[in-house]
């Protein structure tokens, strides 16, 4: 078995199609596979005649957006019921607050007379959500920005143009729709909030009293020691543990899809739960 369960299509801020990124997982010999749109579930139905083409195992997930602490944290919810009209009402809330935020960034960068509504609406076409990351690449076709890298230095985040600041729902709401739609919440790559041990244990406190029981132990961008420091919170918790790579695209060698390190052996596979 070999399983990545964190990943992205252009339902979302991904590049490829949910039947090529399948293709890709193919390829990669992953036997496991979820997609987990930012706010949306609606790249799994084509991601589910692919897998089912293939021989894959698709797991059925999705990234929720969510505020702890006045901080942007990322949930994933996976082997959710995707028809659970709980869940589908949360993840509507979330696409219209993308819809909303994305309606005052336009308005923001035309403050600076930056006019980017066409570019990002032909990006996104009929099918997918806003993200930040769309916003990014717009920038760099209209030459704001040499690439995404520096879009983002330059512009989208706090105290630059077109940052709108996001309120987002908390870890009991984002579990409550998990908890409805039968999955199991994880904590999406935990070493990128920059937080002490002492404070991301305090985030997981919270999150299993939110009912959210699991934690991404290894990751793309997950060296040696930030895994062990992991598995270490992951045993510490009773933590279900994920494996993903939050992939986006080829062009992103440092996320490549299947590129997450293997789950050790002592840990307990968030699919055990499934
Ligand atoms: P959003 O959920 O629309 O606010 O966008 C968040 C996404 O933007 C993340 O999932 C990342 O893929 C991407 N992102 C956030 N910050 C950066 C950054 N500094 N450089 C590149 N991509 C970023
Ligand atoms: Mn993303
Ligand atoms: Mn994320
Ligand atoms: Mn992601």
């Amino acid at each position: 078995m070999k399983a990545d369960l964190h990943c992205h299509s252009h339902f979302s801020d991904g590049s490829l199609s949910p039947t090529d990124l399948v293709a890709l997982a193919h390829q990669a010999g992953i036997t496991d596979l979820a997609l987990t749109d930012h706010d949306t579930l609606d790249g799994l139905p084509e991601a589910q005649i692919a897998a089912d083409e293939l021989g894959i195992t698709l797991i059925t997930g999705i990234e929720l957006s969510c505020t702890w602490e006045k901080q942007l944290i990322h949930v994933v919810g996976l082997n959710v019921d995707r028809h659970n009209e709980v869940l589908k009402a949360g993840v509507e809330q979330n696409k219209q607050r993308r819809y909303d935020r994305a309606e005052a960034m336009f308005e923001d960068f035309e403050q600076h007379d930056i006019f980017l509504r066409d570019t990002v609406t032909s990006l996104i076409r009929e099918r997918g959500v806003p993200t930040r990351p769309h916003f990014a690449q717009a920038l760099v076709d209209l030459g704001y920005a040499k690439d995404k890298k520096q879009a983002f230095k330059r512009y989208l985040v706090k105290g630059k143009p077109g940052y709108i600041p996001m309120l987002w729902p908390d870890v009991e709401q984002i579990g409550a729709w998990i908890g409805a739609a039968g999955g199991i919440g994880v904590l999406a790559h935990p070493n990128r909030y920059k937080l002490t041990r002492t404070k991301l244990s305090r985030l997981i406190s919270d999150m299993l009293k939110a009912g959210i029981e699991g934690i991404e132990v290894s990751t793309s961008t997950t060296d040696k020691q930030q895994s062990a420091m992991l598995a270490d919170l992951a045993k510490q918790f009773g933590l279900f543990a994920s494996v993903g790579s939050d992939f986006h695209s080829k062009d992103q060698p440092w996320a490549r899809l299947g590129g997450a390190a293997s789950l050790s052996k002592e840990l307990k596979p968030v699919w055990s739960g499934f």
